[in-house]
């Protein structure tokens, strides 16, 4: 059994969350390092709370009272315009000071988002590759199914 932390970008306060429980269900993105077999539970869900993140100071204890095992930080902080500038502050952060695993990444990026990055020059392409390069090598037709 695992149990999942997620943080979101608050930009994306107000998502469903659909493709973060669809990736879930089907093992995609950065929920693939989970066994189909093996049983995965959320015990929280939250935003950072706005820039500059305050939230992500204090909910990793309260992800901590329900059993964490490992804190995502939701994929809407890699392709986000612009990407979360403290995205590896806060895998650090949560890593020194709670002693959690932090993954970078929920669902798959939609296709449409990665497009719209290498037109751009928003992410640093060594940084991210780095921090979330799972993502990046996803197959193209799965990326384009959470358009
Ligand atoms: S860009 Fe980063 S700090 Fe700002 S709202 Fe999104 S996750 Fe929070």
């Amino acid at each position: 059994m695992k149990r999942l932390g997620i943080i979101i970008c608050a930009r994306y306060r107000d998502c469903s969350g659909g493709k973060c429980f669809r990736a879930l269900r089907e093992r995609q993105g950065s929920f693939a390092r989970y066994a189909a077999d093996e049983p995965v539970e959320i015990v929280g869900y939250s935003s950072c709370g706005g820039c500059p993140g305050g939230n992500v100071e204090h909910v990793p204890a309260e992800f901590l009272k329900y059993g964490c095992d490992v804190v995502h930080l939701a994929t809407g902080l890699v392709v986000g315009y612009p990407p979360c500038p403290h995205l590896r502050q806060f895998k650090v952060f949560i890593e020194a000071q709670y002693g959690l695993p932090v993954v970078v990444g929920t669902h798959p990026i939609p296709l449409k988002y990665l497009e719209t990055h290498h037109k751009l020059s928003l992410w640093n392409e060594a940084d991210m590759t780095e921090l979330a390069g799972h993502l990046m090598t996803e197959r193209r037709d799965v990326m384009e199914s959470y358009n």
